[in-house]
């Protein structure tokens, strides 16, 4: 696990230029809202970090000197162009779910809301494209899509809360990702409106692979205000929840579903301790004990068939209910990092890890329960990764501290997984653990003094 310790940062502005700052902003754009308040203004800095023991300590206290609440792409600019001429480092947030502490000001400075941006701008009869301000949440998103036929692709398992903005720039998959992989890959994401961080902003459009460096950027090279996306037909998605006494028939089931003309949404598999542990869906029952459980998100089209499929293999149904006609939680809300939420609820001091694993995948869980035994929960998530279905995995483990979550990681890493570490800030780090020069070349273009989010992007820090 790399950088333990924050990035080399800029000093925090004196407090006198935070007040002519916010002065400035008042008198040009009245309708902007403003914090001062130590409440609020904490409240602004945080997300979710705290599922990370590395993250949380050194997060703490980590607050912005001025929250501020935009509505329109011209306040937007006003809060860009004050905080350029004043050299005040600049925090973007949409609903703060992030976790990895993507929207904690880690230099002070202004934290910038962007959920008032929540105007549905397009959705394209014939196409379905859906343009729309970046603040707007992805569950009102979908109530706008349902009339026309059409659902996001993808969603995080925040969609309740989460914002299209948030969503690009801190997300990565999630709910649909079984279909349409992640939101890096080409064809999902299609343009950005972006406003650069300059005494005198501009307002830049960038399409198709223009746009792609300030995906998963953490709001360091930009800061969009709306967002153009594919949308998906809309289908009266089924849940369905299976049960397996045997943990590797489960295995061998999420690893050929997904393969199969039987149409998913979603997949997700949790070892039976995981499993007993969920708060489950009215009128769904808790697995028996021993009971290892499939989350499944059907088309209609897959009933007939998909219960004696699953029986061949070991599984049986245990319940299902049409998504629409939950409710209280869905099962959306018990899969991707609600497992985690969930698990951590009732099992203080535990944490998680992001895996993409290998094929085949058995002798890596093998060889991590004959490691760390019930210390490491398995829940597996069904991806589409490069064009093939293969499985992501969101482990709980009971680590506490960096070296034990480290060993893990590398363990795991030799013996072929992919790791998205949660523990650490930067970009790079929670990713391929390289700089793109890609990402930095748009903070050149679009940030120059190197003010947003700070200590963020590895491939800058220290360049300003
Ligand atoms: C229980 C739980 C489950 C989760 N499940 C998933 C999941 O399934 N898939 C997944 O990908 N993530 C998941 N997440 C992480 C997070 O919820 C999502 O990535 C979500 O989409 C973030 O949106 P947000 O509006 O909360 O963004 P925020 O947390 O507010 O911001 C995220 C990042 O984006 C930047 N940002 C925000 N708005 C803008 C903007 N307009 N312009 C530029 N930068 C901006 C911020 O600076 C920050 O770096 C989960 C988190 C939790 C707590």
């Amino acid at each position: 696990m790399p950088d333990l310790a924050l990035p080399p940062l800029p000093q925090p502005p004196a407090e006198a230029t935070i007040a002519a700052l916010a002065a400035e902003l008042e008198a040009v754009e009245p309708g902007l809202v403003l914090h001062r308040s130590i409440e609020e203004r904490t409240r602004l800095s945080r997300d979710f970090h705290d599922y990370s023991p590395v993250l949380t300590p050194l997060l703490a206290g980590k607050i912005a000197q001025l929250a501020v609440v935009a509505s329109t792409v011209e306040q937007v600019m006003a809060v860009a162009a004050a905080c350029a001429r004043h050299g005040v480092p600049l925090t973007l947030r949409g609903a703060g779910t992030g976790n990895y502490g993507q929207c904690v000001p880690l230099a002070g400075g202004v934290v910038l809301d962007l959920t008032g941006l929540n105007r549905v701008r397009r959705i394209d009869p014939s196409s379905g494209v859906l343009e729309a301000e970046a603040g707007c949440r992805l569950a009102e998103l979908d109530a706008a899509l349902a009339p026309h036929g059409r659902a996001l692709r993808m969603a995080p398992s925040t969609w309740r809360s989460a914002s299209l903005g948030g969503f690009i720039a801190g997300g990565s998959g999630g709910i649909g990702s079984v279909r349409w992989g992640f939101l890096r890959d080409p064809g999902n994401l299609l343009a950005l409106e972006v406003v650069t961080v300059e005494p005198q902003p501009r307002l830049l459009t960038l399409e198709g692979g223009a746009a792609q460096p300030l995906n998963h950027a953490y709001g360091t090279n930009g800061i969009l205000t709306a967002v153009t996306v594919a949308t998906a037909p809309a289908v009266a998605w089924q849940q369905v929840v299976v049960d397996f006494p045997d943990w590797w028939a489960a295995l061998e089931v999420a690893r050929t579903l997904p393969g199969t003309a039987l149409e998913l949404d979603d997949l997700t598999l949790l070892q039976a301790p995981l499993a007993a542990g969920m708060p489950w869906t009215q009128g769904c029952p808790a697995p028996a004990a021993g009971q290892h459980r499939l989350l499944l998100l059907v088309a209609p089209d897959t009933l007939s068939l998909l219960p004696a499929w699953l029986a061949e293999r070991g599984g049986t149904v245990i319940w299902q209910q049409p998504q629409g006609s939950s409710r209280g939680g869905t099962l959306r809300e018990l899969t991707w990092n609600h497992t985690t939420l969930h698990w951590r609820a009732r099992h203080k001091g535990w944490t998680y890890l992001q895996l993409a694993l290998p094929v085949p995948e058995r002798p890596l869980l093998e060889a991590v329960a004959e490691r760390w035994g019930e210390r490491v929960l398995w829940h597996l998530e069904g991806v589409r990764q490069g064009g093939s279905a293969r499985l992501s995995a969101l482990p709980v483990v009971q680590l506490g501290n960096a070296a034990e979550l480290a060993e893990l990681i590398n363990f795991c890493r030799d013996h072929g997984a992919g790791s998205a570490d949660p523990h650490v800030l930067s970009v790079e780090d929670g990713s391929s653990g390289v700089v793109d020069p890609n990402q930095v070349a748009a903070k050149t273009a679009h940030d120059p003094a190197g003010l947003l989010n700070p200590g963020k992007l590895r491939g800058w820090v220290g360049k300003a």
